[in-house]
């Protein structure tokens, strides 16, 4: 011992274990710098939105979450994530994260929207939950952008429950929808009006014009039945579909028979008004329609378009050009 305490009563020894230790100690904490750094840029270059998450805000956000939030790195600190979120999903959003701040481990995820300021929307994948922290909860908030999912979601959605050629509903998506409304489990059964509406002699339209004018007319005769569901009904859940070549349909759900005979009327007079520009010059056009409204007695769909089309046969046989209630 006592030839010990001699070497270690060195100084010089005692400078060289010390000068040891503090370079030990400066590797070590260099390693940790280094270690943290890139894990910074591992976060950073991940495709996905990171976010740590107090309860009072943000402590953390990777490159890619500040992308997606058009916020700097640095300012992300201290806001909070609900401050970017659609005012509709604070709600569900601040429901999950509550979720998230009380649970264990368990992962919650739901689609939401981060709205800007020129009001674009990001539709994001949101997963959150618990990360083991000290003291204050923490969590972790992982979001994927999922804005061109949803662009082509809605696009294929839309090819499918839409005619191409007028951009009117397709027979489909109306015979769907009128399902929706005739239904005889639903207790909150509302009147459903339909009017049936056939172009008038568009053979000789066809001849005089050229079949691509004749395709330009029933473009122009949906957009105007359109401009008539947006000024004439408002709130009801109109549709205007195309239910054959130059045969439509106007569904009106909640709409009794009277209203939905003065509307076919000012459909009838919006088309008669219309002179579609061709090559040919300017293509007039009318139409006849059948009315009627889902009764008693109508069992099916198909029982109330039968009794449309037999007073649009009627409107036809008086000499076109007018509304028939069926
Ligand atoms: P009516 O007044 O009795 O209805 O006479 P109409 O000539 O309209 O008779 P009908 O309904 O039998 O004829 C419909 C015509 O519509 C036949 C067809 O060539 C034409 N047609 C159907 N679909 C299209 C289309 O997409 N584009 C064009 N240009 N014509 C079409
Ligand atoms: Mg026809
Ligand atoms: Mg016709």
């Amino acid at each position: 011992m006592a030839g010990s305490a001699a070497v270690a009563a060195d100084p010089r020894d005692l400078f060289f274990e010390d000068d040891e230790a503090t370079s030990a100690a400066e590797l070590t904490q260099k390693a940790l710098i280094d270690t943290q750094e890139r894990m910074g840029m591992m976060l950073d270059l991940m495709p996905m939105g990171l976010l740590i998450h107090t309860q009072q805000g943000i402590l953390f956000a990777n490159q890619e979450a500040c992308r997606m939030l058009r916020i700097g790195q640095a300012q992300a600190v201290g806001h909070h994530f609900l401050d970017f979120v659609a005012p509709n999903d604070i709600a569900s959003i601040g429901e999950q994260f509550d979720a998230s701040f009380n649970a264990r481990i368990e992962m919650h995820s739901r689609e939401s929207r981060i709205v800007h300021r020129d009001g674009t929307e990001v539709h994001i994948k949101l997963i959150s939950c618990r990360l083991p922290w000290q003291g204050t909860p923490v969590i972790q908030v992982l979001l994927q952008d999922v804005s061109d999912l949803k662009r082509t979601e809605q696009k294929l959605r839309r090819m499918t429950i839409t005619d191409e050629m007028t951009g009117a509903y397709n027979r489909r998506h109306a015979f769907y929808e009128a399902s929706l409304y005739i239904d005889p489990e639903r207790s909150d059964r509302i009147a459903l009006s339909a009017i049936m509406v056939d172009v008038d002699h568009f053979k000789h339209i066809n001849d005089a014009f050229g079949h691509a004018s004749g395709d330009l007319a029933l473009i122009a005769l949906t957009n105007a039945a359109n401009e008539v569901i947006r000024t004439q009904c408002h709130g009801d859940s109109a549709m205007f579909a195309r239910i054959g070549g130059e045969e439509f349909l106007l569904l009106l759900p909640g709409v009794e028979l009277e209203r939905a005979m003065a509307l076919a009327e000012q459909l009838r007079h919006a088309i008669a008004q219309l002179a579609v520009d061709t090559p040919s010059g300017p293509l007039r056009l009318t139409i006849s329609s059948g009315v009627a409204t889902f009764g008693e007695a109508d069992r099916t769909f198909d029982a109330l378009l039968s009794r449309c089309d037999a007073a649009l046969y009627r409107a036809k046989d008086a000499g076109r050009n007018r509304v028939v209630a069926g």
